[in-house]
């Protein structure tokens, strides 16, 4: 069908904001047509400028404000939603839990499903400095190395002290790197030339341990002037307990190579998720907001109604944080994951907790679901985690073979949940309570949430 298009670029129109995506950009509609206006909040009377027009919608820039929204905060500083690193930072926390509350009950309407209800998001009550790791940029800007973030959608590097979403901790220790690797005028890498040492700074803290990790990530095999800036990153980070080389000398948009050299310390750092003790080395996954994982995960883990006697599946399961918090309570757990380093940690983690109960397997969820079935295991709950597309139909299928009592589902993407949900359906299980929206993202767009099917 041919839409007509009524907008052009540059030209100016005065609208009331009628939307909020799940991008967070502000909709307004010109005939109908569809304008994506970043920083604009529903109920807002504004002056759009057209910036880019497509055959289906365009984006505009907000010129002028008529009113402003109750729920607004007056973002003082313009590069946290330049950046992309809060993105809903313009949005008062109350309406940032609400907004992630109603993506999920208007996409269960769409569904005709209005019968599922959805609580109200469980938030942070400091939404802010909450994440235990950060992977910064490095680049020479007007002759300065500077460290920072990209501006969203480009390679254009935004120099930033303050991170506003990290532990300060963490945005301390990028200081004191950066400022050795200018006294020490190391290179930054130049992404057109592939010349220059330093690509990337990654520091990593323990919530609870406070045990820190620095990794520098080079295009040479050599850091120059290593024992000078180790020297100074041990002076100037107390809490430091490992600093890392990282060599990543492709031509790639990856942030680590594969090659790690301990400068000095450890290899790996520790912290606690759940009561569990975790090892985590420069490569390996772990999840960035330790509070809210772990309300996340508990409400997941309550919801199973484990009493010591069940078996259970953990799918999805990385490096075992539910499968191991689960075991605690469980007869069996069985674990499967696509990425074979994340299964080693699993296991390594496991021995180390002294947890014999629980077995992880390298695979894809789905096929190892058929094969599970073949062999005749019954599991009493099947735990999903998955990325944003969300289950295999087969996998879906299976479980409906190897019959659980429950299916507890952690979303991270509430559009694939909710086709989820209607696939449970034809397999015999029903939504038993109220999804449990959970905030891991404060200021972001990001929306998880733990849903409890049961079996007629
Ligand atoms: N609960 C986990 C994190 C889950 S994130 C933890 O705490 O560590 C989703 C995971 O699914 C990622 O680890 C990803 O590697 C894995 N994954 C993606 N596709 C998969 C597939 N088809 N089969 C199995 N695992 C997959």
């Amino acid at each position: 069908m041919k839409v007509k298009v009524p907008v052009h670029k540059n030209e100016e129109y005065q609208a009331t904001v009628v939307d909020l995506t799940y991008e967070g950009n502000g909709v307004v509609k010109v005939d109908d047509f569809p304008v994506f206006v970043p920083n604009a909040l529903p109920g807002e009377k504004v002056t759009v400028r057209i910036t880019k027009v497509t055959s289906h919608f365009a984006w505009g820039r907000v010129m002028a404000w008529q009113t402003k929204s109750p729920d607004r905060v007056d973002v003082k500083d313009k590069k946290y939603i330049q950046t992309g690193i809060a993105p809903l930072g313009h949005l008062k926390y109350d309406a940032q839990l609400k907004f992630k509350q109603h993506q999920i009950e208007e996409l269960l309407a769409k569904a005709h499903r209005e019968d599922i209800k959805v609580l109200p998001t469980m938030g942070m009550e400091k939404p802010y400095h909450y994440r235990n790791k950060a992977q910064v940029p490095v680049k020479l800007i007007r002759g300065q190395l500077e460290t920072g973030f990209y501006k969203r959608g480009s390679h254009n590097l935004v120099p930033i002290e303050d991170f506003y979403i990290q532990d300060p901790a963490i945005d301390q220790a990028i200081v004191v790197v950066r400022d050795l690797l200018r006294r020490f005028h190391v290179t930054p890498y130049d992404e057109q030339t592939g010349k220059g040492v330093i690509r990337t700074v990654m520091v990593r803290r323990g919530y609870y341990s406070h045990e820190v990790m620095v990794v520098l990530v080079t295009n040479t095999k050599r850091l120059p002037m290593e024992k000078q800036i180790v020297a100074g990153i041990v002076d100037g980070v107390p809490e430091v307990k490992s600093i890392v080389q990282n060599i990543n000398d492709k031509k790639t948009n990856r942030l680590l190579g594969d090659k790690n050299k301990t400068l000095w310390g450890k290899d790996e750092i520790h912290d606690q998720l759940l009561g569990i003790d975790f090892a985590i080395s420069p490569l390996s996954f772990y999840q960035v907001n330790p509070q809210q994982t772990e309300r996340l995960y508990q409400t997941a883990i309550d919801n199973a109604g484990l009493d010591g006697s069940q078996t259970v599946i953990d799918a999805y399961c990385g490096i075992g944080t539910i499968s191991l918090a689960a075991a605690k309570h469980a007869k069996q757990v069985y674990g499967v994951e696509i990425v074979p380093a994340a299964i080693e940690d699993a296991k390594h983690n496991a021995k180390r907790n002294g947890i014999k109960n629980a077995k992880f397997v390298v695979g894809k969820a789905e096929d190892q679901f058929a094969k599970w079935q073949a062999a005749g295991l019954k599991p009493d709950v099947v735990i999903v985690d998955p990325p944003r597309k969300g289950l295999a139909e087969s996998l879906i299928e299976a479980t409906g073979k190897m019959a659980p009592e429950k299916v507890i589902y952690v979303s991270c993407n509430p559009a694939t949940l909710v086709r989820d949900i209607q696939r449970f359906a034809e397999q015999g299980y029903q939504v038993t309570k109220p999804i449990q929206p959970v905030d891991q993202f404060p200021q972001t767009t990001h929306v998880e949430s733990v849903t409890v099917l049961e079996r007629d």
